[in-house]
């Protein structure tokens, strides 16, 4: 991981390796130290902290999380004395996929075919002494903070990528760390939320011109990143939607949507998550309703195999 000053007393701390679970942090060494998501496990958050030392000794007194999924929160142990701030829809699903849970899929000898690649994924991560350490200072909406004298914005663009999602928005500097808001260079997917709402996330962002922008995942970027995001997101509702009003089944739209442009992204085959989550919503499911990611899993495990090809 690699600690790049992005302002006046900002930071990103990138993991280069775009894969699942390689999360981005950010830092912002004022007004007592706000961390902006912590990492998938304890011995990489402290690696992180170490990094954030460098620039500012003193422990950090704020922690925000910027949704619940353990790859942005999972290493708060490392900053348990700070506040941790989150929204309510990060907290209450805070617990929803446990530590235990991703230890034992990392464990599995012979995982079904659809586990596989996260099974594996898994393994990079030292899950079995994650110690979940949940938000105590939860909000419902937006929140603004005097960090020494620089103005800090927390504002919540959810439900996009997950039920709870902030963002940490910098304006004097044109800087915004966004969370899983944002993926650049690698495939998004989203859990809870619409892709609608997501839209409107990331047009919020590029209303704000940010010069810097730090992804959940992936380098870091500015508002043409924003804008690649939502023309993914578009493109793909856009390509389910006359999939589904054809009367195809999920698997099938899957198997017909080129890829294009986005094939050079990450992970590609995760276009598979988005069709199923785009059908959801096309069969009148609700923005927290479940998809079903058993068969997102295997879908997108069948492109793989193919795109391979
Ligand atoms: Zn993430």
């Amino acid at each position: 991981m690699e600690l790049v000053p992005i302002g006046t007393h900002l930071y990103a701390c990138l993991q280069p390796d775009r894969g699942l679970g390689w999360s981005n942090s950010g830092f912002i060494a004022a007004g007592g130290g706000l961390v902006v998501d912590t990492l998938y496990d304890q011995k990489l958050t402290a690696q992180m902290a170490d990094l954030y030392a460098e620039v500012h000794p003193e422990t950090p007194t704020r922690v925000v999380n910027t949704h619940h999924n353990g790859d942005h929160c999972w290493g708060n142990k490392i900053f348990e004395e700070a506040e941790i701030i989150a929204h309510t829809g990060c907290a209450e699903r805070f617990d929803e996929f446990t530590p235990a849970q991703a230890a034992s899929m990392a464990a599995m000898e012979s995982p079904p075919p659809h586990l596989a690649d996260i099974a594996e994924a898994f393994r990079d991560f030292h899950f079995d002494d994650v110690e979940l350490v949940p938000p105590n200072r939860v909000i419902d909406g937006d929140l603004q903070l005097d960090l020494g004298g620089l103005e800090v914005e927390i504002l919540y663009v959810g439900p996009a990528h997950t039920a709870g999602d902030l963002i940490v928005s910098v304006p004097d500097q044109g800087v915004v760390f966004a969370g899983d808001v944002v993926f650049h260079l690698c495939t998004p997917i989203g859990w809870e939320g619409t892709h609608q709402a997501w839209v409107e996330a990331l047009e919020a962002i590029e209303a704000m011109a940010p010069e810097t922008v730090v992804a959940g995942h992936g380098p870091l970027c500015d508002t043409a990143g924003v804008r690649a995001m939502r023309e993914y997101l578009e493109y793909v509702w856009e390509e389910a939607s006359a999939h589904h009003a054809a009367g195809r089944t999920t698997s099938q739209a899957c198997q017909s949507i080129d890829p294009g442009q986005y094939a050079s992204w990450n992970e590609p085959w995760r276009l598979a998550y988005n069709v199923h989550r785009a059908y959801k919503e096309l069969n009148g499911g609700a923005w927290d309703d479940s998809y079903h990611t058993g068969a997102a899993m295997a879908d997108a495990a069948l492109l793989r195999e193919q795109w391979a090809k």
